[in-house]
Order: structure tokens, then C-alpha cells, then sequence
């Protein structure tokens, strides 16, 4: 089996760099390192811990170019996007270095004694990341971990490796202690596997499929180990007529086409009220065509490839080989040559049951339906296995507040298709996961609460 792989740029096709994959006796070294130093890293004064993570915070301020144009080669994510993700890094990371000290417990009143809650660390906790987002979905795991005093391990996807290896180096530049934070590049079905079964490795914080999340809690079950499940979603995009319709439409195409829509809270489910449904459909097929798709390196690039063939076929599948399920409605264009593209697609599926409407495609391409009334509107949105996003357009607040509550998911916008801040929960309903990332959250999905009586009677 070869134990190196070829990081490939997405837009190019061309060899970034050729990379050593880590094995299962590598993995097993970096865990019982992580075991070893992991009392001293949690014995840390937690200011202590909170400034080293604050300087990591920092440094990788200081490398935040370098890491999003490293991010153009290693996904094919726009400048602009690998810039906002870099980004995100350190602030998720000056977020978390105020937490050490605010890991809070509680006493609570009882008869005979003192009872107090203790917030302790799980001990080493392993992450793993997709190919999707590789800087932030990593530092979505490890900054949290890190400050509520674990030590992590993380493996990167194959795909991707590379910027969240170069992080990995950026905190032993900061000062995190060799051992506390370990990269290891590797195969999903060799590290990660590993990460699964290993008996020092108290919790896996997993973000990617549906099936290999399902795989990893089964495995996990046998340990009780831990699990944070990260997602597929098929998340819906509500238009009511008395929304702002130019507001809507406009904003539509970015909702599905960020990342070249291999994003878990991608709006690939338009749902239009049947009264402005030509109106919205007018509106929003100009705005598709206001979308730049090219060269991810360039400035004014929105859309970037694909980031591998095989992830382009998946994506070609549901929409050339469904069997004449989906009529096309419009298109935009992608450039030819060399480079994973696929140009920006919007399907009108025929039935709620087509694979286009009920699948996640990961891909730029999205289905848009009609709906009635705002009963059938809830009933649509909920009508899939996930339940991670989705957004809400209309000027009613009253019926803002009611879908809210109606829908079945982890986040949801209102007049918005924003999904992600650092300081709020994020996390899927049904098949979208388990467990919620970010804000405090995180912290509780890091630590196990002890309660300690102490008796003042003896
Ligand atoms: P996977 O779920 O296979 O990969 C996600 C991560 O899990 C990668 O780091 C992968 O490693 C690792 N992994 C794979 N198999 C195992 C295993 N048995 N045990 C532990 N870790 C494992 O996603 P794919 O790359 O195959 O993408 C397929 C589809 O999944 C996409 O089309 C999309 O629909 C969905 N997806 C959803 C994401 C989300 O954000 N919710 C993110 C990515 C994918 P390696 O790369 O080495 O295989």
C-alpha cells in the first residue's frame, strides 16, 4: 500500500506536493504522546492556557495570507473564502483563549453539606476533518478542545491536507507544547478508524457523511466512547410573497453556490410561494447569471471547481442520470479545460421523492418548488432526513417567529443565508448530527461535569 499522495490542486489538476500518510503505528505514538502530556497541559493555570491559545490566535493572524492561498491549491476555494476561513481560525481560536478561565460549574443546594459541579476534560480527543472546509471544521474541533484542557489528535481529509498540517505547525510556532496538538495526515479507513477504536481516545469529533458518521457511532458504541456528528443537510430556502422578492432572489444563488455548493448548509431546496413563483424565477435567473465561476486565485472569483473528479461524476450523476426525473431550468457556465468544474445548475425536480430533491449532491446545483401557504411550506422543508439549515424570507415577523419554530433544524436565518459564527451553536437535527460545534456548546461537547459532595456533618 503507498504511503504517500498526491495533494491535487483542483483547479489545475497539477501536483501540489506529495505528502508521507501517516499509519496506524504512527497514530498509535501520537495518542500515547497526547496521553503523556495531557496532565500537564490540563494542570495549566487556566490563564496560562488561555494565553497560549490567544498567541496561537495570533500567529496565525500574522500567516493568514499564506494559509488562504495555500487553501486555493490544496480545495479551490476562492481567495476571498480561504481568506474569511483563515480568518475564521483565529477567531475561533481568541474566542475559546478566554474559556479556560470561565469553564464555570455550579453549587447546588442540598441538605448536609457543600455540592459543587466540576467541568473536567475528556482527555485526548480525537477530530475529523472533511475536505470541504479544512481550516475552519478543524478549528471548530480543536480550539474548544484545547481550552476546556484536552489534548487533541486530528486527521485532515486525504483530499485536503495541507493547511490543516500547516496549522499544526502554527501551534508549535505559538508555543503549544509538542504532543498537545497532533496532525496526522492519513486515510479515513487507517487514522480514522484508529482514532475509533483506540482505548486512550476518549471522544471523535467527526464531520463529513452520513454513512461513515453512522459507521464511526456504531464502532464508537463498543467503548461508549464519545461522538460529535457533524453532517450531510438538504436545507431548505423558504421565499413567502410578502418577502422582499429582489432581496431573496438575489442572495439565492450565493446561498447554494458557496464552496461551489460542497457545503453542508448549502440552500439547495428552494421553496417559492406559488403567487411570485415567476417573479422570483425571473429575478433569480439573473442573478445567475451575474455569478463568476473561474480561476479560484482571482480576486473577483465566487465560484471555484470542484474539488475532485470523482466528486464532480457524484455530482454529474444526479443530475444527467436520473432518468429524465429533473428538467433543467437554467444553467451557468463553467470554464473548459483542465479543473473539476461544473457550472452552476437549477433543477425543477417533478416529485419530492426525485433524488435531486431528497439527496445531498454537494455540488452547484440546486431544485426549486412551489409551494401554497405556509402550512405546506413547513411541511416541504421537513419533508427530508436532515435537518441542519435553512432560511426564512419574509417581512411578517409573526410568521418568521412560527416557521422558526416549525422547522426542523439546527440553524436557521431569517432574511438571511448566513449559517456560521463562532460565538453560536451550530449543529443538525436527524440525519444533519449529533452534538453541537461552536459558541459555548463546544465546551459542554469537550467536558464531562463531576459532582462532589462534601459532607459537613463528620
Ligand atoms: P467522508 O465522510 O468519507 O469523509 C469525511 C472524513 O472522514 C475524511 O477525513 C475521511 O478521511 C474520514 N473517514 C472516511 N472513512 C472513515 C472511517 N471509516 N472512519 C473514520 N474516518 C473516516 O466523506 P466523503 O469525502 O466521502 O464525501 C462524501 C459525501 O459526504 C459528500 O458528497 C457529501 O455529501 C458528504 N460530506 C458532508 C460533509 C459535511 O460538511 N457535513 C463534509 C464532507 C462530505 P479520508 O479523506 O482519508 O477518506
Amino acid at each position: 500500500m503507498s504511503t504517500t499522495h498526491d495533494v491535487i490542486n483542483p483547479a489545475t489538476e497539477e501536483t501540489v506536493r506529495t505528502i508521507e500518510l501517516v499509519g496506524v503505528e504512527e497514530t498509535d505514538e501520537a495518542v500515547a504522546r497526547a496521553v503523556e502530556v495531557g496532565p500537564s497541559w490540563r494542570g495549566l493555570a487556566p490563564a496560562d492556557r488561555g494565553r497560549l491559545l490567544r498567541r496561537f490566535s495570533e500567529v496565525v493572524d500574522d500567516h493568514l495570507e499564506e494559509l488562504a492561498q495555500l487553501e486555493v491549491t490544496n480545495a479551490g476555494h476562492t481567495v476571498g473564502n480561504a481568506r474569511w476561513e483563515a480568518g475564521n481560525v483565529r477567531d475561533v481560536l481568541a474566542y475559546y483563549s478566554a474559556a479556560p478561565e470561565r469553564l464555570f460549574g455550579r453549587q447546588i443546594p442540598v441538605a448536609g453539606g457543600l455540592d459543587i459541579t466540576i467541568k473536567e476534560p475528556l482527555g485526548v480527543v480525537s477530530v475529523i476533518v472533511p475536505w470541504n472546509f479544512p481550516m475552519p471544521i478543524a478549528g471548530w474541533g480543536f480550539a474548544p478542545a484545547l481550552a476546556a484542557g484536552n489534548t487533541v489528535v486530528l486527521k485532515p481529509a486525504e483530499l485536503t491536507p495541507l493547511t490543516a498540517m500547516r496549522l499544526g505547525e502554527l501551534a508549535l510556532e505559538a508555543g503549544i507544547p509538542e504532543g498537545v496538538f497532533t496532525v496526522l495526515p492519513g486515510k479515513g479507513s487507517v487514522v480514522g478508524e484508529r482514532f475509533v477504536t483506540h482505548p486512550d481516545v476518549r471522544k471523535v469529533c467527526f464531520t463529513g457523511s452520513t454513512a461513515v458518521g453512522q459507521g464511526i457511532m456504531r464502532k464508537a458504541a463498543d467503548q461508549l466512547k464519545r461522538v460529535t456528528l457533524e453532517l450531510g443537510g438538504k436545507s431548505a430556502n423558504i421565499v413567502f410573497d410578502d418577502s422582499d422578492l429582489d432581496v431573496a432572489a438575489a442572495a439565492a444563488p450565493m446561498s447554494f453556490l458557496d464552496n461551489a455548493g460542497q457545503d453542508c448548509c448549502a440552500r439547495t431546496r428552494i421553496l417559492v410561494q406559488r403567487s411570485v413563483f415567476d417573479a422570483f424565477m425571473e429575478r433569480f435567473e439573473a442573478a445567475m447569471g451575474d455569478v463568476r465561476v473561474g480561476d479560484p486565485g482571482d480576486e473577483s472569483t465566487q465560484m471555484g471547481p470542484l474539488v475532485s473528479a470523482g466528486q464532480r461524476e457524484t455530482v454529474r450523476g444526479f443530475v444527467e442520470e436520473s432518468g429524465g426525473a429533473v428538467d433543467v431550468a437554467f444553467r451557468g457556465s463553467a470554464p473548459e479545460g483542465a479543473g473539476y468544474w461544473y457550472p452552476p445548475t437549477v433543477v425543477l425536480p417533478r416529485a419530492t421523492t426525485d433524488r435531486v430533491w431528497q439527496d445531498e449532491i454537494f455540488g452547484p446545483v440546486v431544485g426549486v418548488m412551489p409551494f401554497d401557504d405556509e402550512a405546506d411550506a413547513i411541511r416541504l422543508a421537513n419533508d427530508t432526513a436532515y435537518g441542519l439549515s435553512g432560511s426564512i424570507w419574509t417581512r411578517d415577523v409573526g410568521r418568521a417567529i412560527r416557521v422558526s419554530r416549525a422547522v426542523e433544524a439546527g440553524n436557521l436565518s431569517v432574511n438571511s443565508h448566513s449559517s456560521v459564527r463562532y460565538s453560536t451553536p451550530f449543529g443538525g437535527y436527524k440525519a444533519s448530527g449529533i452534538g453541537r460545534e461552536l459558541g459555548p456548546d463546544a465546551l459542554d461537547a469537550f467536558t464531562e461535569v463531576k459532582n462532589v459532595f462534601i459532607s459537613t456533618e463528620s
